[in-house]
């Protein structure tokens, strides 16, 4: 839209240096910015239960929270209008599109355990069912904020000409997935599909995108302890938790010498706040998030859960690493990430944004979080040996 000129105005003391005349000066009125509405798409997981009460205090803002449930998202938030639907409704996707300014999609099945097993699932929900949406967003000129996955790098950072890196970074590393019949990798594939679909509507029918790669993201709220509310396995660190509620062996996959790094979801949420807040320099862009300084070995991270949850329950048996192997774990198919270090410099760069939170630092409350949630509810036996921590 064109801006609004007022006409004219005159300003005091102001001459042309020529004539000595009156400047006529043109003061262009831009009409004030509208105060965004925006879906979350995926609103009652994860992550959308932390980020959709800051999007809410956005000044002006309302928010379209939209998810099949919402048992983790606070209840009673001004200004946020719960759509319980699924993305594959008929009609949905129209409907939200036709008036949110911005879009995030949140929606996915990512949980390794479920890449093996349930892989058409996993591909419909992290492809299939999202390429109508980007469609829609190209169509509607809205701005698609996509949440994928650090998993796309694959197995380990390598330079486009196979040379093996450091870091992962979102311009440079080639994208590295193992065999198909290593099913591990569909969701990769199926989220680097997507990137590049966004990506093709970015370039050829002027689709404003931002597409996100977070790192290994933790937090309060985060996946499902078995047997209470969900079944199978849940990412790292609900597995431990429910190890340790429990009182069962934490198991190592293969020894626990993968490594992660980890961001915690405050500070996660934090830079989502401040991409909605830069369209013009995040739009068009893809954006690791994740903490270089928080790169530990999966039995590094035991290690320290165990210390975090003996500091809240000291009288607690000492819980015990075990070691087990993927296959026997996660049955065949099953392939992993030897490293993952997400390059940095972009999101510092667009957002001005550094995470500060040591692992030591965020494990405290998401321990609390667990025991409020779950302690009761955890049917465990209470361990009968004392064992040493750390000994596999
Ligand atoms: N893992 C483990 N024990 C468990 C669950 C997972 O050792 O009880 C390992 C898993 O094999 C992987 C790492 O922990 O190497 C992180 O797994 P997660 O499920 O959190 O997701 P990923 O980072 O692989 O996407």
């Amino acid at each position: 839209m064109r801006p609004k000129l007022s006409l004219p105005a005159v300003a005091d003391k102001q001459r042309s240096p020529r004539s000595g005349a009156p400047l006529r000066v043109y003061v262009t009125r831009l009409p004030a910015p509208r105060p965004p509405r925006i879906a979350v798409l995926g609103a009652g997981g994860f992550i959308g239960s932390h980020l959709v009460p800051r999007l809410a205090r956005i000044p002006g803002a309302t928010v379209d929270a939209v998810d099949i449930t919402f048992d983790k998202l606070a209840p009673g938030l001004p200004r946020v209008n719960r759509i319980q639907a699924s993305l594959t409704d008929p009609g949905l996707l129209d409907q939200i599109t036709a008036r949110a300014d911005i879009v995030i999609s949140l929606t996915a099945l990512c949980n390794p355990a479920l890449y093996n097993t349930r892989p058409l699932e996993v591909i419909d929900a992290s492809y299939t069912d999202l390429v109508p949406l980007v469609k829609l967003c190209a169509e509607r000129q809205r701005w698609l904020i996509h949440l994928s996955t650090c998993e796309v790098y694959g197995r380990r950072a390598l330079t486009v000409d196979g040379r093996p890196s450091r870091r992962m970074d979102e311009d440079r590393t080639a994208l590295f997935l193992g065999p198909i019949h290593r099913e591990r990798w569909t969701y990769a594939a199926a989220k680097q599909l997507l990137e590049r679909v966004i990506w093709a509507y970015g370039q050829h029918h002027g689709l404003r995108f931002t597409v996100v790669r977070p790192f290994n993201v933790i937090g309060p709220r985060m996946d499902f302890i078995p047997g209470v509310d969900g079944e199978g396995i849940p990412r790292v660190l609900a597995a431990f938790m429910h190890a340790l509620l429990a009182g069962e062996d934490l198991v190592l996959v293969g020894g626990g010498r993968q490594r992660r790094s980890f961001l915690y979801v405050d500070e996660f949420v934090d830079a989502l706040l401040r991409i909605v807040e830069r369209p013009e320099r995040c739009q068009g862009q893809i954006l690791n998030l994740g903490n270089d300084r928080n790169n530990v070995s999966i039995r590094a991270l035991a290690r320290a859960l165990v210390g975090a949850f003996r500091a809240q329950r000291p009288d607690c048996a000492l819980p015990r690493l075990r070691s087990q192997s993927a296959a026997q774990f996660y049955g065949p198919g099953y392939d992993d990430s030897a490293v993952r270090i997400p390059a940095m410099t972009k999101a510092r760069r667009l957002l001005d944004w550094r995470p500060r939170l040591t692992l030591a630092e965020m494990l405290p409350p998401i321990v609390a979080d667990y025991l409020l949630r779950y302690e009761s509810r955890v049917a465990g036996e209470p361990r009968a040996h004392a064992a040493t921590p750390g000994a596999p």
